[in-house]
């Protein structure tokens, strides 16, 4: 007598049956298996689910109707109920349906084998992994143990071991967090023959270095296998491999980006954020989850420690670290010392553009600064966070600017190849030879982006000679000079080679990359999050100019003290201040006050639906009729005096690729209330799309703790 079974699937058509169907099995097969089911001409992969799961609910269907699975996948053990219930967990926290959530945590290769092809993989992947003899891990093992630890380090792996956490190490740029969460990684992996550990990096593009330490330093112990990668720049072989190496528990180590905090790992006994305030933790499409409180997450649900570190805290994170006594959840562990005795933060030297000759870019005294670090032999780095040649075109005869026709935006002037390109959408063409309003041919760049950046200082520069009388070299590192694979790469070589005397780029050089020989950083024009209406600007300007002053002076060798230039128009604002003093704390306890008055996160809890639709009107209709609908659900009553509803309001960036957006606000006091008022008004938006003021709307979302309002 086949038995029905919950079976959770990705289809948009059901994603409001939370992605769970009733299909029929020959034999019993345990949650967490893997199977393929029919579904209308198409078959698909699916997950066994819990039938008691209510964010599972599947519609109550005649058994005489269901249809059988077509196989089971079940060579592969089962998925573990931890891994499901953080399945769960994030599907309803972030409004999005079970099915999609654990459909999108698999690897997409899964979906295209059949059982035979799986089996067969797996039959590989376990002649691959080879044991390793006791006699190199013990040798390797006095490897690990022979870098003498700071006093700092010691200390803060001591509290790691002695408290349950989570723990948020905050420690300052080059303070040696990678070290001690290597250590702690190596702990708790030879405290059982099983655990694994989860180590996430906000982008793995940018952090080779970190990949490379971790291989190398546990390879030597556990194998060649026993770290793998797990990101969206790998193939999806690629991906199946670390995925089914961590599944079967042959990987011990997971090094990941965001998509990594839903590896399957049954035996995780840790989790590792690095730079846990990086805003590319947060998902931006799909489920819109936040990897690193899913790590929290996931760390209570499994029992394995949490670690997260920065030099620059989320604010989040920072006010959840302070003392218990004061309601902290977080252990903060402190290293505010630079490893060696030479390595001292830079010094912050602001530049008051007030005072500098009008519309210069980059002010004399930088010049100069920069002149003596070549003529020194040393490195600098400026950057700018915009790039392209000059944000806008402009006609000064009749104003035209070079609008995108498809977005509320400009179309950035690109000189290398002669192009106004959309940043939002793509679109590009080439540039006019005359106004096209008026025949002007004189239309021209207005402002600076880091292609101009750099001709602009070539030129500066063009009388500066190096040590040995050689020309001055300028690199460019940004989006655009490194859209090839292995460019990226093959460009920061120069730097490490020291065969670049200044490099220019935008934020994407500022993280991470730990430039020995950059002894001076500047930023050229860091003023407009100062007045951003985004409540989170400064706190991602503070942590943008901490870590690329972090960037400087990284070799304890050097003699001379490196120097972080900062030109503003507002030398005197507190964020200056406190960069000027490295005091994120000081900065943090600011902020915060700020927060709590205008009852801001993490004070408040916030949610945003963002509609898209054909005109602006729709997609505002459409959010205001939802947002009138929540008053008459009878369910929602006792949860509406603990939750403001905003009104519709058009998106910063209004139009993109003719796609008109709005977004609504909500906020609550209360997470619960919150959560629970959204869990009832998906109801209620689903509704409304079908009524008259959903006419015109192409798609909406719910995005639960956004990070950019
Ligand atoms: P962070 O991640 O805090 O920026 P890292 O872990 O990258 O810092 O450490 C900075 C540098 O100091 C690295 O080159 C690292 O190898 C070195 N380092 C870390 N800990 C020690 C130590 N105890 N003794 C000597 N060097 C160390
Ligand atoms: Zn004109
Ligand atoms: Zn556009």
């Amino acid at each position: 007598m086949p038995s029905p079974l919950t079976v959770l699937v990705h289809t948009p058509a059901y994603s409001q049956v939370g992605g769970a169907l009733s299909y029929l099995s020959d034999q019993p097969l345990p949650a967490g298996t893997l199977v393929r089911v029919p579904l209308g001409q198409r078959e698909l992969l699916g997950v066994v689910w819990d039938h008691a799961d209510p964010g599972a609910a599947s519609t109550a269907l005649d058994p005489a109707k269901l249809r059988p699975i077509t196989a089971a996948l079940d060579a592969l053990p089962p998925l573990t109920s931890a891994w499901r219930a953080l399945i769960s967990f994030a599907a309803s926290y972030y409004q999005r349906s079970a099915g999609e959530v654990a459909l999108a945590a698999l690897p997409p290769q899964l979906r295209d084998l059949n059982a035979l092809q799986l089996a067969r993989r797996l039959k590989k992947q376990a002649k691959l992994s080879h044991p390793v003899s006791t006699e190199t891990s013990a040798s390797s093992k006095n490897t690990i143990d022979s870098i003498a630890l700071t006093e700092e380090q010691t200390r803060a792996i001591g509290q790691f071991h002695s408290h349950a956490g989570p723990f948020l190490l905050f420690g300052a740029t080059g303070s040696g967090k990678t070290e001690v969460f290597m250590r702690c990684t190596a702990d708790l992996l030879a405290g059982s023959d099983m655990a694994q550990a989860l180590v996430m990096v906000p982008e793995i593009n940018l952090t080779p270095q970190l990949e490379e330490r971790f291989k190398s330093r546990f390879s030597a112990q556990y194998g060649p296998d026993a770290v793998v990668s797990m990101h969206s720049g790998m193939t999806p072989a690629q991906r199946l491999k670390s995925w089914l190496a961590a599944h079967s528990g042959t990987a011990r180590i997971v090094l990941g980006t965001r998509m990594a905090v839903f590896a399957s790992l049954p035996h995780l006994a840790l989790i590792v954020v690095d730079e846990e305030h990086d805003p590319s933790y947060k998902s931006h499409e799909g489920a819109r989850y936040s990897a690193r409180d899913l790590a929290i997450y996931r760390g209570k649900l499994e029992g394995a420690k949490v670690l997260l570190g920065s030099a620059t805290p989320s604010l989040e994170s920072w006010y959840h670290s302070r003392p218990a006594s004061d309601g902290g959840r977080y252990l903060r562990l402190e290293m505010p010392s630079r490893v060696g005795a030479n390595a001292v933060l830079p010094l912050v030297r602001r530049v008051d553009m007030n005072h500098q000759p009008k519309a210069c870019v980059i002010s004399p005294p930088l010049l100069e600064a920069i002149s003596q670090r070549i003529a020194n032999g040393e490195q600098s780095m400026v950057f700018l966070n915009r790039r392209g040649y000059a944000p806008v075109l402009h006609c000064t005869d009749c104003d035209w600017k070079s609008e995108c026709p498809h977005c509320s935006a400009y179309r950035v002037f690109h000189k290398i190849d002669r192009t106004l390109r959309c940043h939002h959408c793509g679109q590009a063409e080439r540039v006019p030879r005359a106004c096209p309003a008026c025949g002007n041919p004189d239309i021209a760049p207005l402002g600076r982006g880091t292609e101009r950046l750099e001709e602009h200082l070539a030129q500066l520069l063009a009388g500066v000679t190096r040590p040995e009388g050689s020309a001055v070299r300028i690199a460019r590192i940004d989006a655009d000079t490194t859209r090839l694979k292995g460019s990226l790469e093959s460009q920061l070589a120069q730097v490490h080679a020291g065969e670049v005397d200044v490099l220019v780029g935008t934020q994407m050089i500022a993280k991470g990359h730990d430039f020995r020989r950059i002894t001076l950083v500047a930023a050229i024009n860091p003023d407009g999050a100062l007045f951003s209406s985004d409540f989170r600007a400064p706190e991602r300007l503070f942590s943008l100019l901490m870590q690329a002053a972090g960037r400087a002076g990284r070799d304890a060798s050097q003699t001379r003290r490196s120097e972080m230039w900062v030109q503003t128009f507002h030398p005197t604002h507190p964020l200056f201040e406190a960069l000027k003093r490295h005091d994120y704390p000081a900065f943090a306890q600011s902020q915060l006050v700020e927060r709590q008055q205008a009852g801001m996160p993490p004070f408040s809890f916030q949610a945003l639906v963002r509609a898209e639709a054909r005109t602006q009107e729709a997609a505002q209709a459409f959010l205001n009729a939802a947002r009138q609908a929540s008053a008459e659900l009878p369910e929602a009553a006792p949860l509406l005096p603990h939750i403001t509803l905003y009104p519709a309001v058009p998106m910063s960036i209004q139009r993109i690729a003719n796609v008109e957006r709005a977004q609504m606000l909500i906020e609550s006091a209360s997470r619960s209330a919150l959560q629970r008022f959204l869990g009832l008004w998906q109801t209620t938006l689903h509704a409304t799309r079908a009524q008259p003021e959903g006419k015109g709307l192409i798609r909406w979302a719910v995005d639960v703790d956004p990070l950019a309002i």
